[in-house]
């Protein structure tokens, strides 16, 4: 590979998932994957194998199914954690396993009470195990940021004589800064004897809101691999984000002097879908991918722009993937025009599923008379379940106004039957969630809600997401529809058919 080259590894899967309430579905994982694969990451981290079940399974079927980029599972230096990321990747057409241990002073005396020297042995020993399942591993002594420089240089050159083929420095908890983290990636590069027989990598949390800027200062000293997540997902304040990184890299080539393989035209397009899976909403000052990001207001810009586009425009919109959002469908558009444009999306869809889309499209445009490509990829993410849904909504009926109590009647179906209970509220939405917990029974409780309109106009298409919780597990459901009602009602029930879903699941696993 030529040195120039950027390796962008994505963690959306791993560390994005580590965002609190962002929990993915196995399937969620392979779908969201499937996408990195077509914008063209490096390596997708899939999964942490030894922390759960599901996790696991979320690494085991991504390695099976998706071929071209490599596929990362991480491990503890523990043996257990090495042999369950190892028995994870066992169909990966490219492993990796990353193997991680705390190096901060701060770190070992308070999490571990271990010294250095045991550190360093359990370093040596994992990366070692890992070589003898795969010939791709990476080591990261975690909170490098803070570790004794002495001792990070020591573990590292120790790591790749035990047969680390990439050294990755985690600014664990987002301290560090351009200058200082920069000069720690050249210091690396200087004072570790055998740096360069391994590839050198960097992953930095946001915590001070730098974490793209220090992961172009390490690129800008030689880092060679930038770890990062859609939207910039992470625990706390998240990750490093990909498409910051990877727009600063092409926009100002002539300065970096790095690229990516990134397809940049998919950006858009991952980022609306990382957003749908976890109900975590971009923001629309957001660079790159926020709403606003390509919108200009104020008039003296509209003017300039229209004679020259570059006059406030750094990039196009069109590169990072904002389609054309003028092409638009209506009721005369029919299946066919559906299916086509459905297609030009990304989403091949079989005949049922398209039946269900195309019914629940026709309803829109009946209500709206432009159907745009955001309302499609809602409407697909409505109506096409990667699982069998145990409650469907047949329909509902909204009693309210500033004098009447709000009451809500909801009917649902389940195998078959027909079931119907009404409730009163605190408001039609609240009303009509009661109701549903009335029929579905099974506790949960409701721990976020948001709501987003999609395309703008009085008919706009609202999303809405909510989050529930049960026992400790956290469900993220989605829904849209031009009545924001329904479209809570949608959320809601999709929310609780994921609890139901992966309830009988893992009965059946015991
Ligand atoms: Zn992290």
């Amino acid at each position: 590979m030529d040195e120039n080259r950027v390796i962008i590894f994505d963690t959306t899967l791993r560390d994005g998932e580590q965002s609190p309430g962002a929990s993915m579905s196995v399937d969620d994982k392979v779908a969201l994957a499937l996408q990195l694969e077509r914008l063209n990451v490096d390596v997708i981290e899939a999964g942490f194998p030894i922390s759960s079940d599901v996790q696991f399974e979320g690494v085991k079927l991504v390695a099976a199914k998706v071929r071209k980029p490599t596929i990362c599972g991480l491990a503890r230096c523990i043996d257990q954690d090495i042999d369950r990321a190892a028995a994870a990747l066992e169909r990966a057409a490219r492993p990796r396993i990353h193997t991680f241990i705390a190096t901060s002073k701060i770190h070992m005396d308070k999490k571990f009470r271990k010294s250095e020297a045991e550190i360093l042995e359990m370093a040596i020993k994992s990366v070692t195990r890992a070589r003898g399942y795969v010939d791709d591993v990476e080591f990261s002594p975690e909170d490098s940021a803070r570790t004794g420089k002495e001792f990070l240089f020591r573990i590292i050159e120790a790591a790749i004589s035990a047969g680390a083929t990439t050294i990755n420095v985690p600014d664990t908890v987002g301290y560090s800064n351009p200058e200082e983290f920069g000069q720690l990636i050249r210091e690396i590069f200087e004072r570790v004897p055998n740096m360069r027989k391994a590839i050198l990598s960097v992953h930095c949390h946001n915590d001070l809101g730098l974490a793209v800027a220090n992961t172009l200062a390490a690129i800008r000293n030689g880092a060679q691999q930038a770890e990062v997540t859609i939207n910039g997902i992470g625990e706390r304040a998240g990750n490093c984000s990909l498409e910051e990184v990877v727009m600063a890299l092409k926009t100002r080539e002539s300065f970096y002097r790095k690229h990516t393989a990134i397809k940049t035209d998919e950006i858009v397009k991952t980022s609306r879908m990382v957003s749908k899976v976890t109900g975590m909403i971009v923001q629309p000052n957001k660079a790159i991918v926020g709403a606003n990001a390509f919108a200009h207001e104020a008039g003296i810009h509209q003017d300039a722009m229209l004679k020259d586009r570059t006059t406030y425009e750094i990039m196009t919109p069109e590169s990072v993937g904002w389609g054309d959002t003028k092409i638009v469908l209506g009721r005369h558009s029919g299946r066919h025009g559906l299916k086509s444009r459905l297609q030009d999306l990304g989403y091949n869809l079989g005949k049922e599923d398209l039946d269900k889309v195309y019914e629940r499209f026709l309803k829109i445009a009946d209500k709206k008379k432009e159907v745009f490509d955001a309302d499609l990829e809602a409407l697909v993410g409505d109506e096409i379940q990667d699982f069998s849904e145990a409650f469907m909504l047949e329909y509902f009926h909204i009693l309210s106004g500033d004098k009447v109590l709000p009451t809500a009647t909801i009917a649902l179906k389940h195998k078959d039957t027909i079931i119907q209970d009404a409730s009163v509220g605190d408001g039609p939405v609240d009303a009509a969630f009661k109701a549903i917990d009335k029929i579905i029974n099974s506790p949960v409780k409701l721990i976020d809600y948001s709501l987003q309109a999609l395309t703008g106009g009085k008919e706009a298409m609202g999303e809405v997401h909510v989050t529930i919780a049960n026992n400790g597990r956290k469900f993220v459901g989605r829904g849209a529809s031009t009545d924001v009602i329904e479209a809570s009602i949608r959320a809601y029930l999709h929310a609780h058919n994921r609890l139901l879903h992966a309830g009988s699941k893992s009965e059946s696993e015991h």
